[in-house]
C-alpha cells in the first residue's frame, strides 16, 4: 500500500490541480485529497474504461467558440496502444559513468510498464534532450546517474492512471507533470504525443522533458508572445501552441498564466531560448 503525501502537490505541477485524487495503489478505492478546498473544481474521476481513446469532451463555457475552431486540440491523438497501468514503484534504468559534475538525474519507468524497445529507448531521448545544447545544457549542466545515488532529480515514465493520480485530472487530459524534483512523463503522451506536433513524435517527446525540467528549474507558464513565433518551451503546448486555443481550454483552471485570446498562434518548438 502506498499512499500519496499532500505536501508533494505543493510545487509546480503542469497542470495546477485544485483537487487531486490519489490512489491508493493496490487498493480498490482510491482516496480524494482536495488542495485547496475553497472554489474547486471538481476533478473527474478516474476512468474505469480501458479505451484510451474515450478522452471526455470538455464543454464549452458560455460565449467561447468550440474547441473544434482551433487548430489543435487538447485531446489525446489516435496511435497505439499504450501501457495504461503501473504499480506505482519506478525501476531506475542503469547508466554508465561519465560527467562528474551537473545536476544528478535518474531516468526510471514505472513497474509494469513494458517499452517495445526497452527502457533504454526512453532514456535515450531524456538524455538527448537534457545534452543538448539548444536545450537546458545551454544554462546547466547535467549528469546521469544510476541506482544507489541519490539525485537531484528523477525523470520517470509514468503508466497514464497513475500520471492522471499524481498529476491531477482537473482538465480532463492526459498530461505531465512535475512534482517537486520528481518529473512524470504520461505513457499516454509519450506514445501518442500531441496534436499540436503531428507526426513529430520525437519533437513533441523532447518537448515534454524539457517543459517538465523547466518547471524543475522553477519556471512557470508562458503564451504564445508573437504571431508566427515558436512556441515558448514553458507554453503548455500538449494543450495549444494557439492562445485563443489555450485560454478556452483552461478557462476556470488557475495554471499559473494569464491566457489572453488575443488571436496569436505559435508554431510548436521543444525547445528553450534565450
Ligand atoms: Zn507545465
Amino acid at each position: 500500500m502506498r499512499s500519496v503525501p499532500l505536501a508533494l502537490y505543493l510545487a509546480g505541477v503542469c497542470l495546477a490541480a485544485t483537487t487531486v485524487v490519489a490512489l491508493d495503489f493496490g487498493m480498490a478505492s482510491p482516496t480524494t485529497v482536495t488542495w485547496p478546498a475553497a472554489g474547486a473544481v471538481p476533478a473527474a474521476p478516474i476512468p474505469t474504461s480501458t479505451t484510451p481513446t474515450s478522452t471526455p469532451t470538455p464543454t464549452s463555457k458560455a460565449g467561447a467558440p468550440p474547441l473544434d475552431t482551433f487548430r489543435s486540440g487538447a485531446d489525446l491523438p489516435p496511435g497505439p496502444a499504450f501501457p495504461q497501468h503501473g504499480t506505482g514503484t519506478w525501476r531506475v534504468v542503469p547508466a554508465s559513468a561519465g560527467a562528474t559534475t551537473g545536476i544528478t538525474y535518474t531516468v526510471e519507468v514505472e513497474d509494469g510498464v513494458v517499452l517495445p524497445h526497452g527502457d533504454n529507448s526512453f532514456a535515450a531521448v531524456v538524455d538527448h534532450a537534457l545534452r543538448h545544447p539548444r536545450g537546458w545544457a545551454g544554462r546547466y549542466a547535467f549528469r546521469r546517474v544510476g541506482g544507489g545515488v541519490e539525485p537531484e532529480l528523477r525523470i520517470r515514465l509514468t503508466s497514464q492512471q497513475t500520471a492522471r493520480a499524481l498529476c491531477g485530472f482537473e482538465l480532463p487530459y492526459d498530461t505531465s507533470c512535475r512534482v517537486g524534483p520528481i518529473v512524470y512523463l504520461s505513457t499516454a503522451r509519450w506514445f501518442r504525443g500531441a496534436h499540436t506536433y503531428g507526426d513529430d513524435l520525437r519533437g513533441y517527446r523532447i518537448y515534454a522533458v524539457n517543459h517538465e525540467v523547466g518547471h524543475f528549474l522553477g519556471l512557470g507558464h508562458e503564451v504564445c508572445p508573437q504571431d508566427g513565433a515558436p512556441a515558448p518551451v514553458m507554453m503548455q503546448q500538449t494543450l495549444s501552441v494557439d492562445n485563443d486555443g489555450l485560454a478556452s481550454i483552461t478557462t476556470g483552471s488557475d495554471q499559473g498564466v494569464v491566457v489572453t485570446p488575443d488571436g496569436k498562434s505559435c508554431t510548436p518548438n521543444p525547445w528553450p531560448s534565450w
